[in-house]
């Protein structure tokens, strides 16, 4: 392992019981991981103070990923509202759920820019499989990133050229936005011709703070897909992938491997000093100390 690890870690177990974990977020006030658990339709929270797992909120409309928003509330996707949402203390505002008359897909995963607007993926996994959300159509006929602007409630489509958005965050200067894609999951981590680029992660120049230009593929992750990730204070990616967690340097070379035992949906940092890493992967809740912290919270 390199340096990225903090001295003698190793990975942890530290709860259990879920279905799909995903959509995993520090709250540093009640020092717990609030994480979703799509197909039982909860949201589960995992306390540092008591090793405790306990049930956050039932019949939660399917939600997704989280993050903070400037303000220290949650901002959540909603596949069984088909929007983006605030949670602050347990009431629910729906921040977007249309697009030119249309209905979002099912909002995946989210983040806050320092300006304070908001970023989502919208792939259809929460209309269109089974157990993840409510059966429903495709109204605008294809899955975008958008960017909300909560100053004029205006919601711009960002990124169209990614087959399957899913994981997304920024450079830690805000001047790359990387975009995963989980259109196809190569179990042997190849390459298919007919769909390059299906199980990368792309990287887009930010102009003027809002638009997304000169779309490339940063780096192929496999085997498996990067559904969600997040990137360090150094500007290295911390990425989900069947087997791992895989970290890749800026210049995209893959510098680290985690191994976990189930697939990984997730991943945030989290713990008092911001460099634990908490990893959602199928039924569990992962954790291993590392030595950064995550872009956004050494941003503060
Ligand atoms: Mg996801």
């Amino acid at each position: 392992m390199t340096d990225l690890i903090a001295p003698g870690a190793t990975l942890e177990n530290v709860a259990s019981g879920a279905v799909w974990a995903e959509g995993p977020v520090w709250l540093p006030a009640r020092r717990a991981v609030r994480f979703s658990d799509i197909p039982n339709n909860r949201i589960l929270e995992y306390s540092e103070d008591s090793g405790e797992l306990a049930v956050y909120r039932d019949d939660a409309e399917f939600t997704n990923g989280r993050t903070l928003d400037l303000d220290g509330s949650v901002i959540q996707c909603s596949h069984g509202r088909r929007a983006v949402e605030r949670d602050r203390d347990g009431v629910i505002e729906v921040l977007v759920d249309s697009w030119a008359g249309k209905r979002l897909n099912s909002p995946n995963d989210v983040v806050v820019k320092s300006d304070g607007t908001i970023w989502f993926t919208d792939p259809s996994y929460g209309i269109k499989k089974p157990g993840e959300g409510h059966p429903g159509e495709l109204e605008y006929g294809d899955h975008y990133v958008f960017r909300l602007d909560p100053r004029d409630g205006s919601l711009t489509p960002v990124v169209i050229d990614v087959e399957t958005p899913n994981g997304l965050a920024f450079s830690p200067d805000e001047s790359l936005l990387y975009v995963a894609d989980s259109a196809i999951s190569p179990p042997d981590g190849r390459r298919d011709p007919a769909r390059p680029g299906g199980h990368s992660i792309h990287c887009y120049d930010v102009f003027d703070g809002r638009l997304c230009k000169n779309g490339r593929e940063f780096a192929e992750v496999g085997p498996g897909l990067p559904d969600g990730f997040r990137v360090d204070e150094a500007g290295r990616i911390w990425t989900s992938s069947l087997d791992a967690v895989q970290v890749f340097a800026p210049t995209g070379e893959l510098v680290e491997r985690i191994p976990v035992p189930e697939k990984i949906a997730n991943v945030c940092f989290g713990g008092d000093d911001g460099r634990t890493l908490y990893i959602t992967a199928t039924s569990s809740l992962y954790r291993i100390r590392t030595t950064v912290r995550d872009a956004v919270a050494a941003r503060t």
